[in-house]
């Protein structure tokens, strides 16, 4: 692996067979998190495929040109060209190594992958899931002298670190970018010592053993672990939806409601919680329309009538939206009638979509005791049904899911478990 600066970029990237480039910067905890995978990548396919690093803070002008335009960048070049996809963000092994094996012959690609040797680290306490939850068990966990690691599919932060604005956090007079409050977390707990594995493949995860695979080749293993997988929203699965994400289109009312004081905003759903975050929402707003699949809403009566009865609400029955574009500061949803398929398109300045949320379980869930909405039950101690494993954060059963909740139940299993190591 070597280092190169723009005057360099010719002769090393341009005219050699085959390189791969990283653009990085410091202070960069995705460009950290790569760092690792790439040096012990070199080491496999270093001696088909030159591994060139460049600054980019330092080689600006070279990185404008090329269009790099986030750290860190993967560039993969062929004789000159530029071939595969470039890779940015939180990069797993696993997307790189496609890329280096589109580069190489089969056969070449066969004998590389027959060298990977497996390995195994232990630790005291697996955490699964950098989110708030995760971050302040592997903290407090950290400051026992507890020797933890923390694994995400991801970088670290969680949904925090994709929330606007966070302005229910204690300790913060002024709201505060979500990004900013889920990296102070992260650093504090990475600089206590703890080790983090992120934007890794997990392709294992045995419970009753404590071992988890990793990137297909490296298995972890410890005496407990803790789930802190969080949950991910279900979407309408409409065009436009993953790209306003945040930007007008929200899944959250105790979080986002009160930016829209006075404004007009849609309501996707039907169910109890459409139902009930509607009625809250109707404190800022100053028109709320629901917008539900079936002619009748799903929720219990009691919610029901609360919103039937508010002059601030109104219903569509039988719609479900089918499109959403944004148009300067408003969003257009376009809905279709599920009857008459007669379509329409509404103009409100925020959608709200609630038609459930999903635990990321999905590598353990036959093996866990759960409620009826598949949410992994604990006790007080955030202990599960399986001996030495715990679960914190959205992931669990219970009412409230905030950032302070998962906090709190972070530090509850950290706690249980010095005790238990005592
Ligand atoms: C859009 C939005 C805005 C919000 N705004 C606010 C707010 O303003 N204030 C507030 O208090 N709360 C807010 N919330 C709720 C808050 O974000 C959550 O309650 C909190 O993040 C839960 O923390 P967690 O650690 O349990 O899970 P998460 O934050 O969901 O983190 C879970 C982590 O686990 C990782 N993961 C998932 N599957 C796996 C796996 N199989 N293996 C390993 N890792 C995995 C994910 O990549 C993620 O990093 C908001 C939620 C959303 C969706």
């Amino acid at each position: 692996m070597k280092e190169i600066n723009t005057s360099e970029f010719e002769k090393e990237v341009l005219q050699d067979e085959r390189v791969i480039l990283d653009f990085y910067s410091t202070e960069c905890p995705p460009c950290e998190a790569l760092a690792s995978k790439f040096e012990d990548l070199s080491h496999l396919y270093g001696s088909d495929i030159k591994f060139l690093k460049i600054f980019r803070q330092g080689n600006r002008e070279l990185a404008d040109k090329l269009g790099v335009k986030s750290s860190p960048t993967l560039l993969f070049f062929s004789n000159g060209k530029e071939m595969a996809s470039r890779l940015t963000g939180g990069i797993k092994r696993s997307d790189i190594i496609r890329n280096l094996d589109s580069m190489l012959p089969p056969e070449r690609v066969k004998g590389i992958k027959s060298q990977i040797k497996p390995s195994v680290s232990e630790f005291d306490v697996i955490i699964l899931g950098a989110g708030p939850g995760g971050l302040t068990a592997g903290l407090y966990l950290c400051q026992s002298k507890i020797n933890t690691v923390l694994i995400d599919i991801a970088l670290p932060g969680g949904h925090v670190s994709t929330t606007h604005e966070v302005s229910n956090y204690p300790g913060f007079i002024e709201p505060q970018a979500g990004y900013m409050l889920s990296h102070s977390m992260s650093e504090q707990t990475k600089l206590c010592g703890t080790i983090y594995k992120v934007a890794v493949d997990i392709t294992k995860v045995d419970l009753e053993k404590k071992e988890v695979v990793i990137d297909e080749y490296e298995t972890v293993k410890a005496k407990r672990i803790i789930i802190a997988t969080g949950t991910t929203p279900n979407l309408t699965g409409a065009p436009g939806e993953k790209e306003l994400k945040g930007k007008g289109i929200s899944y959250c009312a105790t979080c986002d409601a009160k930016y829209y004081n006075d404004k007009e905003v849609l309501v996707i759903g039907g169910g109890n919680s459409a139902v009930e975050e509607s009625e809250y929402i109707t404190r800022f707003v100053k028109k709320l329309t629901i917008v539900h699949q079936f002619d009748k809403l799903t929720a219990n009566k009691q919610a029901q009538d609360k919103v039937l009865s508010n002059p601030k609400i109104s219903i569509l029955f039988d719609n479900e939206p089918r499109a959403f574009v944004k148009d300067g500061e408003k969003i257009v949803t376009e809905i279709e009638n599920v009857k008459t398929k007669e379509r329409q398109k509404l103009v409100s300045d925020g959608v709200f979509i609630f038609i459930g949320m999903k635990p990321n379980i999905e590598l353990f869930r036959d093996k866990l005791e759960l409620d009826k909405w598949g949410y992994i039950k604990t006790d007080e101690d955030m202990r599960t049904s399986i001996k030495g494993v715990y679960a914190v954060g959205d992931v669990i059963s219970k009412k409230y899911r905030q950032i302070t909740t998962a906090v709190a139940d972070g530090t509850i299993a950290a706690m249980a478990i010095a005790k238990e190591s005592d």
